[in-house]
């Protein structure tokens, strides 16, 4: 499939988990893709071998995005590895995917760990995007990774879930206001996925009853499960759809 020859696509958090799914993915389908990643360059490295050993086209930046400069830094980077690849800093997907997991319950949650969840994954994706819409080409496409707990309430994830719940109205928002430049913002609302960050629920037979519990389809999701989504609305397939809130929960929110 060569559905994105000639696109180029930023994925933040893109060393492992969900994050590198989409990144192989996007590469698959043509994209010449940014792979960023916070502190693991090594792990970064791998995702680009695995998309180089596919045929595909990739690079690795590197920026802590929970740093004041963070976001300002990952441009900079992309700003010259693109001058160099392209000939020029446009490019055409963001995927907002890094972020962190935290549980939390209104008894045990500290201004400090809110501060350190709402960093990550409420300001690091309004400024990227800001920086990328002085970048992006028309027709362009942001793909925000929120978290099928702002549809299903699970008191112990609290301020997690507001985040996530920060990232669809950033989505809605901006995609009534960026339809004048036919791009479109979308985002995507995983259940449980096997990735580190249900590393210890998914070592654990309980955990593991549970999480496949609560998909109607009686299994937990594969990080596939969301590339592929990411896939679509990456391509040019999605263009009459924007400002949706997409379930990949395999049903759980039914
Ligand atoms: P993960 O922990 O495997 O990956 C998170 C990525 O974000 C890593 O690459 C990490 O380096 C990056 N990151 C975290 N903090 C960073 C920082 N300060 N600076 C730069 N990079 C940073 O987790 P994952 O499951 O692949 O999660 C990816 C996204 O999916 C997250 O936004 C997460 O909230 C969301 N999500 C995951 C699940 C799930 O069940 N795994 C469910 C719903 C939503």
């Amino acid at each position: 499939m060569s559905k994105l020859k000639g696109k180029v696509a930023l994925v933040t958090g893109a060393s492992r988990g969900i994050g590198r799914a989409i990144a192989r993915r996007l590469a698959q389908d043509g994209a010449l893709v940014a792979v960023h990643y916070g502190a693991n360059r090594g792990a970064a490295e791998e995702t680009v071998r695995s998309v180089e050993n596919s045929g595909g086209e990739a690079f690795a930046i590197g920026a802590e995005l929970a740093a004041p400069s963070g976001v300002q830094a990952l441009f900079e980077i992309l700003d010259a590895e693109l001058r160099q690849r392209t000939g020029g800093t446009g490019f055409d997907i963001l995927v907002n995917n890094a972020g962190i997991g935290q549980y939390s319950t209104i008894e045990d949650i500290t201004e400090d760990s809110f501060n350190e969840v709402m960093a990550i994954n409420v300001k690091a994706p309004l400024f990227l995007i800001q920086q990328a819409l002085r970048r992006m080409r028309d027709g362009g496409r942001i793909i925000n990774i929120s978290s099928a707990t702002t549809r299903i309430a699970f008191p112990n994830v609290l301020a997690y879930s507001m985040t996530k719940g920060a990232v669809n109205t950033l989505t809605l928002t901006l995609a009534k206001q960026l339809g004048a430049r036919g791009i479109t913002v979308n985002a995507i609302l995983p259940g449980i996925i096997d990735t580190d960050m249900n590393a210890a629920t998914l070592q654990d037979p309980e955990g593991r009853k549970f999480a496949a519990g609560l998909s109607v389809f009686g299994r937990w999701g594969e990080t596939g499960d969301v590339a592929d989504i990411a896939a679509f609305l990456a391509s040019p397939d999605s263009r009459w759809m924007t400002g949706q809130l997409l379930d990949a929960s395999g049903g759980t929110a039914l």
